[in-house]
């Protein structure tokens, strides 16, 4: 059984004053229910990790760069960010792959170097609004989860966010009909290269406009395990119920 993942995605948002988020989040993450991830910006994962402890809580980076030091001005590794006491990395974001050029080759580098940090990679994926318009969203989707993972990839410490780009931040959500059809295409392309026990243990996250009242049909997917949540997981109060929803 793939255990639901909550996954909240600050993005640039939040200053130490908004870590309380933290303390209300607190009773909502239960070790039978959902596992709850917040990943903060980088400046905030150290406090993070720090007020999350006891609590269930655990906490991600939005990023990391591929190498574990070096001349890298503005940047930070895979390992500076276990060290800080996150767990988690979110990587290939549409937000990093379309505002930096992160290239599916790129996205795999950073991969490699945060499994060799001990983290556990959450790879994003999605189309454009035109691939879905082209009818090429699938194939988009499986050329970059075939080459957003690097060679040697086990499918261990491997977690998959499907975001499409049209609908994150928009209020515009896919049919449950589509999210189904990608999430199983996923599942099957997991199998495929990781044999079927294993791809059957990656947990398969769902991201675009999830909001509490939405939540609950986008749970009862196939092969949705979870969600990764932009601006509703900002507050407690947000998040509580898509929390609840899993
Ligand atoms: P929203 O939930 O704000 O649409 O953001 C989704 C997202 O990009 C999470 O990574």
């Amino acid at each position: 059984m793939r255990r639901k993942l909550a996954a909240g995605n600050w993005k640039m948002n939040g200053t130490r004053a908004d870590l309380s988020v933290l303390g209300d989040l607190a009773g909502a993450a239960t070790e039978d229910g959902p596992e709850v991830l917040i990943c903060p910006p980088a400046t905030l994962l150290h406090p993070a990790a720090t007020q999350a402890l006891g609590t269930g809580i655990v906490i991600g980076a939005q990023t990391c760069h591929e190498a574990a030091s070096g001349a890298y001005t503005g940047d930070i590794s895979a390992p500076m960010v276990a060290d800080a006491g996150a767990t988690h990395v979110i990587l290939g974001h549409s937000e990093r792959r379309e505002g930096y050029g992160e290239t599916n080759a790129d996205v795999a580098n950073k991969v490699r170097a945060a499994w060799a940090a001990d983290l556990t990679a959450i790879v994003c994926v999605g189309e454009s609004l035109e691939d879905r318009e082209g009818g090429t969203a699938l194939a988009v989707i499986s050329e970059q989860l075939a080459y957003s993972l690097p060679n040697g990839a086990t499918g261990q410490r491997l977690v998959v966010a499907y975001e499409p780009i049209w609908a994150i931040g928009t209020g515009k959500v896919p049919s449950t009909a589509q999210i189904a059809e990608v999430h199983d295409a996923l599942r099957a392309q997991l199998g495929d290269r990781f044999g079927a026990a294993t791809g059957a243990a990656v947990r398969l996250l769902y991201g675009g406009s999830v909001k509490p009242d939405n939540a609950a049909e986008i749970f009862a997917t196939s092969n949705v395990d979870g969600a990764l949540v932009g601006g509703a997981s900002l507050t407690a109060a947000d998040f509580t119920p898509i929390i609840a929803a899993l």
